[in-house]
């Protein structure tokens, strides 16, 4: 069995007036928010992709099927808590996490303790184990235009002593 395993997510939500914000199970103030089935929080989404994608579990999908009505309005921090789980039953432990988002509006990085915190007692980690970068996307496509936000996650996950 492999010592390392590492996991990549990506996921990318428009941004719509009527919903609210919210990253990383964080309520951002802002005049639109993410449009998506659950409450597509898109920097949860690409961090339990990443974590599923590591483990060759499959994806959110799989698990969180967008068509099913229990996951109307979902608050992806419970859906976190399942992924969880099913890193917990597996011969993997977090090592690390790296978190992007890229947005033109709003600024993120007012927010990026929060996340980073909210993030830790979830997963049950330290926050040296989270790293967060906020970055506009220079004015260039969709995200440019602040029509949606893009989250990108990579982890590291190590095998467990006694595993
Ligand atoms: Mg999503």
């Amino acid at each position: 069995m492999n010592r390392y395993r590492i996991g990549y997510g990506e996921d990318i939500h428009r941004l719509v007036e009527g919903r609210k914000l919210i990253l990383g199970g964080v309520e951002i103030p802002y005049e639109k928010g993410l449009l998506g089935h659950s409450d597509a929080d898109c920097l949860l989404h690409a961090l339990m992709d990443s974590l599923l994608g590591g483990l060759a579990l499959g994806d959110i999908g799989v698990y969180f099927p967008p068509d099913d009505p229990a996951y109307e309005g979902a608050d992806s921090c419970r859906l976190l808590l399942k992924v969880k789980e099913l890193v917990d039953e597996s011969p993997y432990a977090i090592s690390n996490i790296d978190l992007l988002l890229f947005a033109e509006r709003p600024k993120l990085n007012p927010y990026r303790e929060a996340i980073r915190q909210n993030i830790a007692s979830l997963l049950g980690l330290s926050l040296d184990q989270i790293g967060f970068q906020a970055m506009s996307n220079e004015g260039l496509d969709a995200v440019g235009r602040g029509e949606a936000i893009r989250a990108v996650s990579t982890v590291l996950l190590e095998r467990k002593e006694n595993d």
